[in-house]
């Protein structure tokens, strides 16, 4: 069995308590949360609308991607006119956004949710 650090577990997009199963369903596109782990079998959503404050999360990647963008354009292309910065960001934030909610759904239930680290909750399960 892997034993993993949190932020592995949060890279990897795994459950909170065990670490070892996964947040979402498998599939390409906007992530589906499972509802439980398959794995220790912990609910996943807590309470209703658990996941909306990964809103907030997603928020502050896309601002800090809109930062990293823009400074890179603006050096890139010796600070162009406004529409080139739309039209390099807008289409970036769009594609990630799969992306951001998946990162920002994992680290959300890992920072806020108010589990913990429970390696010996797969113990009488085979890993
Ligand atoms: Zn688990």
């Amino acid at each position: 069995m892997q034993k993993r650090t949190k932020l592995q577990a949060i890279v990897a997009c795994k459950c909170p308590q065990c670490r070892q199963g996964d947040l979402f369903e498998k599939g390409f596109g906007f992530p589906k949360a499972k509802e439980k782990c398959p794995v220790c079998n912990i609910r996943y959503e807590k309470e209703p609308d658990f996941f909306q404050g990964a809103m907030y999360v997603g928020y502050a990647f896309s601002v800090a991607l809109f930062i990293v963008v823009g400074f890179t354009t603006f050096y890139l292309f010796n600070d162009p006119e406004p529409w080139v910065y739309a039209a390099i960001i807008i289409p970036l934030v769009l594609i990630l956004s799969p992306l951001n909610l998946r990162y920002s759904k994992s680290m959300f239930i890992h920072i806020f949710g108010d589990f913990e680290y429970k390696p010996e909750s797969i113990a009488h399960k085979k890993g």
